[in-house]
């Protein structure tokens, strides 16, 4: 299933709120028995898409088309009063003449490229011949710059306030980095212009490739894949490749620690290996003695480790070579998970300390934006004896002839190509010495904010020295535990990556909101606030019970404007400590949630929106209660 399925469901408040139902990220939840890897969905790009359509509504968008349809009749015409014969009479955007040239049209046609056109074909007639002109239907700019920004308004991003995403590294994507990406020399392409023959865009996959090499200690990329997820799966189906290479068929089980992501397991299945867990000890490090039997158990199958350093557990696990070195010892090859290569570049390479395949989500480390999923970029990197990378059937690229060749990954010969001069410019721009103090400064953040929150929270996982690599988990599963506060939803732990961009004031921020929930925690704990009505938790309520015909519970967070701003309010705790926790959270800098405490009960029985018919879009830009 693609994509995403938004549904419908109320808040506390008894609104009609959107919630997003179900997504395809299956691999967190179901890892190998996962039949869908993707992760980063490129919704970005599919947002872009929608907002299209939106702008121009449905009499818009059948206006393109006729708009273009027409432009092709007006062409066809002269193209045959000119003496020429088309392949069909049968067309939309797009001629085929019989002398094997071909012209596709779109929108943007104008009626003097249509002159040209008619005149490149020795027609004497003009475009003038254009029956009927059409008018400008669009919908106002106006209207859709505000449509877009009631949106973005109802999203925490990092123009609000530091993201501190486990795993998924988002710092800074500074505008200078992506500029290039609209200039028209790389946006604009003809489309029929192959990548291959496209010089500059060649140059910068050469530099970025040697650039990653130099970073990763690897011999070869390629930058087919489009996310981390779809990397695993190149780079398994590698190493599966090379292992065929050499006659070892039978080798098919792939290790794994249960502290990897979800992704590594679903991959590993997809690209048809049997997955074996291998455990974690106390300390988050990848238990030895259960990897050791392990291997022994299955060293004549032994295909592949996938590992990911530092793990997602936030530590640097010492023994990482010496894992290393007992799979090769065993037959077996490395797969490195590269996503949290923001707290190695230039300091260690996964080629050094013997890792044979990994995947750099260049939409972590190397700064193209990915909130709210992508796009992507997944490229692998790999040591030799090969190349055993995705090969492409137009464009020649790693084409080995080799009949266990992996073929190919993803459609376009170097994925999402077009953000790569993202990536290029970040590295030019930081420069050797730039990079290697990023790293170093994301490693001493989360130090530092490990440091302010320890006698607080206790954090879960620690190097054997006390400290964390670039993101740490803090453990509040004895919240979970405690009677008094069971009805939180609580997370099974919150993870914590401030990444190089955040200076210390916004960690400080950081810090101290977390020191006051954990206040208003001690405050239920020690009877100073109500334990059924605080701003933390909520209570079961007749009247709620009635709104929603169902058994759901009051939340009081998250408080809404339209909370906070209400006649009633009847709660045992102030709506200034409620709307203004803290000093730092000020009416100028406040980000209003646009929703109370959603029910969820109520949105799983209603999974999808139904859409109401076409012509009740007229004016897509007002808001429309779902009907469900
Ligand atoms: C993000 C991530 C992945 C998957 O990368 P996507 O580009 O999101 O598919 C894999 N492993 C780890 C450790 C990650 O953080």
């Amino acid at each position: 299933m693609p994509g995403r399925m938004v549904g419908v469901t109320r808040d506390a408040a008894g609104k009609e709120v959107y919630r997003l139902a179900l997504q395809t990220r299956e691999q967190h939840i179901r890892r190998d028995k996962a039949t869908s890897n993707i992760c980063t969905a490129q919704a970005l790009l599919a947002n872009m898409a929608a907002m299209f359509a939106v702008y121009h509504g449905p009499q818009g968008l059948k206006h393109i088309a006729e708009r273009t349809h027409n432009a092709a009749l007006i062409l066809a015409e002269g193209l045959k009063r000119a003496g020429h014969r088309l392949h069909s009479e049968k067309f939309f955007d797009t001629l085929k003449i019989t002398c094997s040239v071909g012209v596709s049209l779109d929108e943007t046609v104008t009626e003097r490229d249509l002159d040209d056109l008619l005149w490149v074909f020795g027609c004497e007639s003009s475009a003038e011949l254009i029956a009927e002109k059409m008018g400008e239907r669009y919908h106002s700019e106006t209207n859709i710059v505000r449509y877009m920004k009631r949106l973005e308004n109802k999203d925490i991003s990092l123009v609000h306030s530091m993201i501190p995403l486990g795993s998924c590294t988002m710092k800074l994507n500074s505008s200078s980095e992506l500029m290039p990406i609209t200039w028209r020399e790389f946006a604009n392409l003809h489309p029929f212009v192959p990548l291959d023959q496209a010089e500059g865009y060649q140059k910068l996959f050469k530099q970025l490739e040697r650039d990653l090499c130099e970073v990763t200690g690897y011999d070869n990329i390629s930058f087919q894949p489009n996310s981390g997820a779809q990397g695993e799966y190149a780079g398994l189906a590698a190493i599966k490749a090379y292992l065929n290479s050499k006659g070892e068929r039978s080798r098919s089980v792939c290790l794994i620690p249960k502290s990897a992501h979800g992704t590594n397991p679903a991959s590993a299945q997809m690209a048809g290996m049997k997955v074996q867990v291998v455990e974690v000890d106390r300390d988050g490090n990848i238990d030895m003695a259960h990897l050791t039997a392990l291997v022994d158990k299955h060293k004549a199958n032994l295909a592949a480790m996938m590992i990911t350093y530092p793990s997602t557990f936030g530590v640097f696990e010492e023994k990482i070579s010496d894992v290393c070195d007992l799979i090769h010892n065993n037959g077996g090859q490395v797969y490195l998970d590269g996503a949290n290569m923001n707290a190695q570049v230039g300091l260690c390479r996964p080629g050094d300390y013997g890792s044979d395949v990994s995947h750099l989500n260049l939409h972590k480390t190397f700064c193209i934006p990915h909130g709210g999923g992508g796009p992507g970029m997944g490229p692998i990197g790999e040591v030799p004896p090969r190349p055993f990378l995705p090969s492409h059937p137009v464009v020649p690229m790693y084409s080995t002839n080799h009949e266990s060749s992996l073929g190919t990954i993803s459609a376009a010969p170097w994925g999402s190509s077009a953000i790569l001069p993202i990536s290029w410019a970040y590295i030019k721009m930081m420069g050797s010495k730039g990079l290697v103090h990023a790293s170093e400064v994301a490693i001493l953040n989360a130090n530092y904010m490990a440091k302010r929150l320890e006698e607080h929270y206790k954090i879960l996982f620690r190097g054997s020295k006390g400290f964390v690599a670039h993101e740490f988990i803090l453990d509040v599963r004895p919240f979970r535990r405690r009677p008094t506060l069971k009805l939180l939803t609580w997370p099974r732990g919150c993870k914590i990556m401030p990444t190089e961009s955040e200076d210390k004031a916004e960690m400080d921020r950081y810090c101290d909101a977390l020191l006051g929930i954990r206040q208003e925690i001690a405050d239920i704990e020690e009877g100073r606030m109500d334990s059924r009505i605080n701003p933390l938790k909520f209570e079961v309520k007749e009247s709620f019970h009635q709104l929603t015909e169902c058994s759901v519970c009051l939340q009081m967070a998250p408080h809404s404007l339209a909370c906070i701003s209400s006649s009633n309010w009847d709660r045992p705790y102030t709506r200034e400590h409620a709307a203004f926790p803290l000093p730092f959270i000020r009416p100028e800098s406040k980000f209003w949630p646009s929703i109370s405490r959603i029910d969820d009960i109520y949105g799983d029985q209603h999974l999808v929106c139904t859409c109401p018919p076409m012509e009740a879009y007229e004016s897509p830009y007002e808001e429309k209660r779902a009907s469900s």
